[in-house]
């Protein structure tokens, strides 16, 4: 174990979400002379990773699989959470066009879906794309186009992503494709298929999950750490970061009565809070808006050019048992606003207190503030409930309850600006002495839980003396889960990420 040559130092830590407790949790497995203190702005530990509960209803936001390939993750999740971990069979669909697809998509349910005329134009199309292809590839569409063709694509990945962003595929770089998909090409999907061989076996069939969903290993983490003597402070929000130039000095923190309306801010306290390293999770755009004195205007510039797509998950309860066996459905068509569906007693029976009925998410990526994040609750529930209906898989009359939650900055966006602004954000950042950002959002990398944690496990070491960047996390331990070709010859696939 690294001991800190200096003792009883203060480590604020900004964000009680998988980074932030991951790197109190880590300084804490290393230093019995540091003492990590949590912020945390909202009334759950989690973030994005939480559990919300509704009428004794538990449910995600999005469900979230417990998969990684980074072993001191793995050791870590199982050292938290004990026994309470389930292995989850995977099964999942896409729905297009009327049709449900196995997902990871399976060769030849895919094309008997499809059909032989539109086969041949599959393979017409491949075969012009590879004669032809892009010469650089700078967006996702060109980088998916050379792998699969163009017709490929207009079935597989262009309604859908365009979905999930919101933008037109065209506008999004390259470098989401390359984090999220590895490995594919048509040509080997089809030779595994006709061959049997088996040349990447790192198919995922079946998943970890906590029982109580993800937000009981959060939770447990929160105990643990306040066990060791660190503190999480719930209702605190990091509103100013102050700096003397190139050295964090501490951080104002807002906090409230969570008993209190939140729109009357009356009773909120602001205070400071003095600490001698600093590990930030907060939203990377947020955080320089946050400093003070502000960065120079050109870092504050790049912070704007950050976006964020937001998310809403629409939980309708339905009094009938299990309408569809998957865990989750992707919904390509467009006609349908809704993008996934989770079903989470597929997940864990223990997220529903009532087993004869159902647990229905519904997600829907949108903007803060569009039409459809600023639609009523009860609206939103007959929409939701209309799109179930539509796609065959529940009836509307069935619904009897239903919980919605507004997810701001779900997805950091990989446009064609942000590499650029994150060159210029990293290059002041890393003059500052005892502040480091990790996370998802604290990064701008779209980063499952397994890479979030990883930074701030690095953070943590770096305090106690070791020497490792933070922000090449995911590009020299990557690894890409998805979309990989299995072997076998019944199940010869490939995946795509929407998580
Ligand atoms: C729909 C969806 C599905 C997903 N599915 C999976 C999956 O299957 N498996 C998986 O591993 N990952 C999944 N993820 C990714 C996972 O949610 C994130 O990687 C993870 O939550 C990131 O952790 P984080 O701590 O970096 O950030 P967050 O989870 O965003 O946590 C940040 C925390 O900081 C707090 N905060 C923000 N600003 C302040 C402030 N000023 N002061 C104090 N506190 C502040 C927030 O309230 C929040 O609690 C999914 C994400 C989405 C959107």
């Amino acid at each position: 174990m690294t001991r800190s040559p200096t003792s009883n130092k203060v480590v604020a830590v900004i964000g009680a979400g998988p980074a932030g407790l991951t790197a109190a949790y880590e300084l804490q497995r290393r230093s019995d002379t540091h003492k990590p203190v949590v912020f945390e702005a909202s009334d759950s530990v989690g973030g994005i990773s939480r559990t919300e509960s509704h009428n004794g209803y538990r449910f995600d936001i999005g469900g979230h699989r417990f998969f990684t390939k980074v072993e001191e993750v793995e050791q870590m999740w199982h050292e938290v959470l004990g026994t309470d971990f389930i292995t989850v069979p995977r099964l999942s669909r896409i729905y297009y066009r009327g049709k449900f697809f196995d997902y990871p998509l399976k060769i030849f349910n895919a094309l008997k879906n499809i059909g032989v005329y539109e086969t041949f134009r599959i393979i017409i199309s491949f075969t012009k794309w590879k004669v032809r292809p892009y010469r650089t590839e700078r967006t996702f569409e060109e980088w998916v186009i050379n792998r699969f063709g163009g017709r490929l694509y207009m079935h597989f990945f262009r309604s859908y992503t365009q979905k999930v962003w919101g933008i037109d595929p065209k506008l999004i770089s390259a470098d989401w494709a390359a984090q999220r998909i590895k490995n594919l090409s048509l040509p080997k999907a089809v030779w595994n298929a006709l061959t049997g061989s088996n040349d990447t076996a790192s198919l995922i069939e079946e998943f970890q999950y906590p029982r109580l969903g993800p937000g009981m290993m959060w939770e447990r983490c929160t105990e643990k750490v306040i066990e060791n003597g660190g503190e999480v402070q719930m209702n605190t929000k990091v509103v100013q970061v102050n700096r003397e130039g190139n050295r964090v000095t501490s951080v104002d923190l807002e906090s409230w009565d969570p008993d209190s309306d939140p729109a009357d801010k009356t009773g909120n306290k602001i205070t400071r809070f003095e600490a001698d390293e600093f590990v930030n999770s907060m939203a990377m755009r947020d955080l320089l808006h946050c400093m003070q004195p502000p960065p120079p205007q050109e870092v504050l510039d790049a912070a704007d050019k950050l976006s964020y797509r937001d998310f809403m998950i629409v939980t309708l309860v339905l009094d009938e048992k299990d309408p569809f066996p998957d865990n989750w459905i992707y919904i390509h068509s467009s006609h349908i606003k809704c993008g996934r569906i989770q079903n989470f007693r597929a997940w864990s029976p223990e997220m529903l207190p009532d087993q004869n009925t159902a647990s229905i998410g519904m997600e829907y990526f949108c903007q803060e503030g569009d039409g459809l994040w600023t639609m009523e609750d009860d609206d939103l529930t007959a929409l939701a409930s209309q799109e179930l209906e539509e796609l065959g898989l529940g009836s509307a009359s069935s619904v009897i309850g239903s919980a919605i939650i507004r997810q701001p900055k779900a997805y950091p966006v990989y446009d064609d600006e942000y590499q650029g602004a994150l060159e210029v954000i990293r290059k002041w950042m890393e003059n500052l002495e005892n502040f480091q950002t990790v996370g998802r959002n604290g990064l701008h990398r779209y980063n499952n839980q397994d890479h979030s944690m990883l930074s701030a496990m690095l953070a943590a070491r770096n305090i106690v003396g070791e020497n490792h960047n933070v922000w090449d996390v995911n590009v020299e331990r990557s690894y890409h889960e998805e979309f990989q070709i299995s072997s076998d010859k019944s199940n010869t696939d490939a995946r795509l990420s929407t998580a």
